[in-house]
């Protein structure tokens, strides 16, 4: 596994070296506690790998895709969602709201959300 970049704070939580509240972890991804949440559960897909966003993702990183699915649907259902529903966002660029430079699958439930986001 490459070294965690310096510059990238997804990387360095992803190496331990930024704690997290972890909810659930694997060979491919984590998922963290969201530290300004917006929803009662707000929980964060992350890749181990850097992948700076969505845009960068193309057909080959399809497995990555549905495994980050697939993780947050677990934590969905463990934290008690399945049946009352929940969001999954990707942020991407400006004007997608997107603030970290690491690929990310934000997890939002536990509250009636309403669209479009705004
Ligand atoms: P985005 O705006 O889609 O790029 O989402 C970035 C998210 O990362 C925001 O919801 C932040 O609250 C969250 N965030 C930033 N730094 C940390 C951190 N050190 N630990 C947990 N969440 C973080
Ligand atoms: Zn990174």
């Amino acid at each position: 596994m490459s070294a965690p970049d310096p510059n990238c704070i997804f990387c360095q939580i992803v190496a331990g070296a930024i704690p997290s509240e972890q909810a659930y972890a694997d060979d491919q991804v984590i998922v963290i506690q969201d530290l300004n949440p917006q929803a009662p559960v707000h929980l964060l897909v992350i890749p181990r790998r850097h992948v700076s966003g969505a845009a960068d993702l193309d057909a080959t990183d399809a497995a990555l895709v549905v495994h980050m699915v697939a993780a947050a649907n677990a934590v969905a259902a463990a934290r008690g969602l399945t049946a009352s529903g929940y969001r999954l966002v990707i942020n991407q660029g400006t004007h997608g709201g997107q603030t970290v430079s690491h690929l990310h699958m934000h997890l939002l439930g536990g509250r009636q959300m309403h669209w479009p986001p705004g």
